[in-house]
């Protein structure tokens, strides 16, 4: 009896501990399967966004002939780049000296600064700024440049009332108040109407011209002898503060949540024939967030992020390169391979199915880190999508399409450069310093190595050297002092 039982019992172990092996085999494979197929993912969509050196100069010589393109007369463009809009006041000397004010309104708020300006030699010093929120009524409404006009000019008068003591009275000589835009590409901001409005004014000269008119009736009305000769695009006030340290300054880019470029063309007859200006160049604002090419790297993934955005077939570019986007292409990638490889169990987690929930500085910081590991990455899959565990190896494989992402959208931007400077015939035997601005490259320390090796690959040894890449030093609001200094007769 007793003998029985222990026969029964050890039966019963062994029958168990081969239902248990086999389970474990099955999970085994199973989870080997689905990691076989998230690696398949992963390699595919790698392959599709390789940028091999022959691709970027197919891109570089696409871009460098769309801006010829662009400056045929109207009616015969071929290019893609949009309309470009001139600005043709003269771009700083690096001699201008004295104490400057400028004006940068943006997606919610504006800022107001005051800097001081020594020549070439000596750094933009003295900064203070101020920033102030635009209430939602005004927001709301694209009907509205009047009371915002009113509004600026309120605390610019107070903003100016702080620093009278230091830079003495304003009234003596009337002053150029710098004034720049910087458009908002967020979509998600919750004030479409005057943002729709402003988004024209790269588009659209009268734009700008008939918020130059309100803001110096605004500032006359209160009283400030300050006057804002022309609003710009905030892109063309970092190219004039490139140009004021150094002459060799011919294009200037902002890398932030968007992407725009504005460079120096010496030719401005063939663009604005009717203009008596004598200017021997011009900066221009070359939308190239709208830059379109066939050779350009697009998957499935960056096909619907686009047929889902607010601008459909608009802005390709941008999508690819900006800050804006890059994590979005890499949720879209982390969701498939959610639902297709259970890369993170059985259930799809809800939060990775909502759109542009992964913002580019938690990219890089999974990107970037460095842990034995992964714990960067395990964290901020926590913090975002709710993921609480997760293997290394899927850790890493997050890395990686973090690195394919940033890789394609830093060697695009690297290629566009080189395509730039093509167009301007500099490549060789000349220098050309190129200025970029904005949070992505400042702050995404791989993309910018990207970027920066980039055009090194492309030039080689022999001519790498004569493209300088420098960062825009002077912070949020600078850009508009450069131009307060070049548009003020000295
Ligand atoms: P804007 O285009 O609004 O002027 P900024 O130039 O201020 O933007 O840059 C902010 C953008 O830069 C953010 O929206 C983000 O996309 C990107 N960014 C900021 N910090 C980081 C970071 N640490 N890593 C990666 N991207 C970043
Ligand atoms: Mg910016």
């Amino acid at each position: 009896m007793k003998r029985e039982l222990v026969v029964v019992a050890a039966a019963t172990t062994a029958a168990a501990t081969v239902a248990g092996v086999a389970f474990l085999v099955r999970q085994w494979r199973r989870q080997s399967n689905q990691q076989l197929s998230a690696q398949r993912i992963l390699r595919e969509f790698a392959r599709w966004c390789a940028t091999p050196t022959s691709k970027l100069w197919q891109v570089a010589n696409e871009m460098a002939s769309d801006m010829e393109a662009e400056l045929t007369p109207p009616g015969d463009r071929g290019g893609n780049l949009g309309v470009p809009v001139s600005y043709l006041a003269g771009l700083p000397t690096g001699e201008e000296k004295g104490t400057f004010y400028g004006i940068n309104l943006r997606g919610t708020n504006f800022m107001i600064v005051r800097g001081k300006l020594e020549g070439r030699n000596e750094a933009l010093s003295d900064m203070s700024r101020q920033e102030i929120e635009i209430p939602l009524h005004i927001l709301s409404s694209d009907d509205s440049t009047k009371e915002l006009c009113d509004l600026m000019a309120v605390e610019v008068a107070k903003f100016v009332g702080l620093h009278v003591e230091s830079d003495g009275k304003v009234g003596e000589r009337e002053r150029i108040l710098g004034f720049t835009v910087s458009l908002p590409v967020d979509d998600l901001l919750p004030s479409s109407a005057l943002h729709s409005k402003w988004r024209r004014l790269s588009f659209n000269d009268a734009v700008g011209g008939e918020l130059a008119q309100e803001m110096n009736q605004a500032l006359k009305k209160h009283g400030i002898e300050m006057r804002v000769y022309a609003v710009v695009n905030d892109t063309i006030g970092h190219l004039a503060g490139g140009r004021y340290y150094n002459k060799e300054s011919v294009a200037a880019v902002s890398l932030g949540m968007g992407t725009d470029v504005a460079y120096i063309e010496s030719l401005p007859q063939q663009i604005v024939k009717e203009s008596s200006s004598e200017a021997a160049e011009t900066a221009i604002n070359m939308q190239w967030g709208n830059f379109f090419s066939s050779h350009l790297p697009l998957t499935e993934y960056d096909a619907s992020l686009d047929a889902e955005s607010a601008d459909p077939g608009c802005r390709i570019f941008e999508k690819l390169i900006s800050g804006m986007y890059l994590g979005e292409i890499v949720r879209r990638v982390l969701l498939r391979m959610a639902e297709e490889s259970a890369l993170f169990g059985d259930v799809v987690p809800p939060k990775l199915t909502i759109s542009y929930s992964l913002r580019s500085p938690d990219m890089a910081a999974m990107h970037q880190d460095t842990s034995q590991d992964y714990e960067i990455v395990q964290a901020k899959l926590k913090e975002i999508f709710d993921i609480e565990s997760s293997t290394t190896l899927v850790r890493e494989m997050v890395t990686e399409i973090c690195d394919v992402v940033a890789e394609r959208g830093a060697r695009l931007v690297g290629a566009g450069i080189v395509g730039i400077v093509k167009k301007m015939g500099r490549l060789a035997n000349r220098k050309s310093v190129i200025t970029i601005e904005g949070g992505l490259y400042e702050h995404y320390r791989i993309y910018r190595n990207y970027l920066h090796s980039t055009v090194w690959e492309m030039l080689g040894t022999d001519l790498c050297d004569n493209v300088i890449i420098n960062h825009s030093h002077g912070g949020s609001g600078a850009a508009s002092i450069f131009l307060a200094a070049s548009q003020t007769d000295h």
